[in-house]
């Protein structure tokens, strides 16, 4: 077996086996069709602990009732509340209705910067960084907990919530990136975590990256090994 002895080789092999498996298991959602930043916004936010398939069709109707930023700061609460709150998180339709309210009495519109998107009601870090890595002003992987569980996996690192506000470990994220565009790794990896490094029984024995992840390679690693798919079903196929 090849030794991958520095993080360098590490990232390019996981980048190359990453970019061998998408082309054939892609996801196909709205947003990620030439979207605008209000588009994006909006996907992210609808996207917040909630599965890619269930916020799609909301994301369309949201986008068919408000189809631009100023048909959306005119909403009313109770319309925006209604529609995103089909997703559940009451917070997250209150978050909405307060964007909402904060763009229209804000002449300055959607901020293009790290900085001044974080700074709107409901959005924060993550989905700054996913917005504008989505729309091509940033290159970066935005962590959210799917990269942290597939990044630690793959290094053998100690999987930790904290790691997501960690810059040290934004570095090591955006250090597999290489020269491939952001928003392609970006939605490579987001379908790579949810059909096969799954938060639970991931699928090691289907896994591109499978003869140099820590996690598939080391028994008793610092990874949680509870987590791990049955011997049998490996065996046999029996995983979906
Ligand atoms: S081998 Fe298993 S743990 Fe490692 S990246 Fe693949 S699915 Fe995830």
């Amino acid at each position: 077996m090849i030794v991958l002895d520095n993080i360098e080789t590490r990232c390019r092999f996981f980048r190359q086996r990453l970019f061998g498996w998408w082309p054939h298991n892609s996801r196909a959602f709205a947003w990620r069709e030439l979207s605008s930043m209000y588009e994006l916004l909006i996907a992210e936010l609808l996207l917040r602990r909630t599965n890619a398939p269930a916020a799609h069709s909301v994301y369309l109707e949201f986008l068919q009732n408000y189809p631009t930023t100023d048909s959306f700061s005119r909403a009313r609460a109770k319309d925006l509340k209604q529609l995103v709150g089909r997703l559940g998180l009451h917070w997250r339709a209150q978050n909405v209705v307060e964007l909402a309210q904060h763009l229209r009495v804000s002449s300055s519109g959607i901020p293009d910067t790290l900085e001044g998107l974080s700074e709107l009601p409901g959005v924060g870090p993550y989905v700054a960084r996913a917005v504008l890595v989505n729309c091509g002003k940033l290159r970066a992987v935005p962590v959210d907990a799917n990269v942290v569980r597939v990044v630690c996996r793959f290094f053998g690192l100690q999987v930790n919530d904290s790691l997501r506000r960690n810059k040290r470990f934004q570095t090591l994220a955006d250090s597999l990136l290489g020269n491939v565009q952001a928003r392609e790794f970006n939605y490579a990896l987001l379908d790579f975590a949810s059909s096969i490094c799954r938060s639970r029984l991931p699928r090691c024995a289907n896994c591109p990256l499978a003869t140099h992840c820590c996690f598939a390679r080391i028994p008793d690693s610092v990874c949680e090994k509870q987590n791990r798919e049955p011997r049998s079903a490996k065996r046999h196929g029996k995983v979906g």
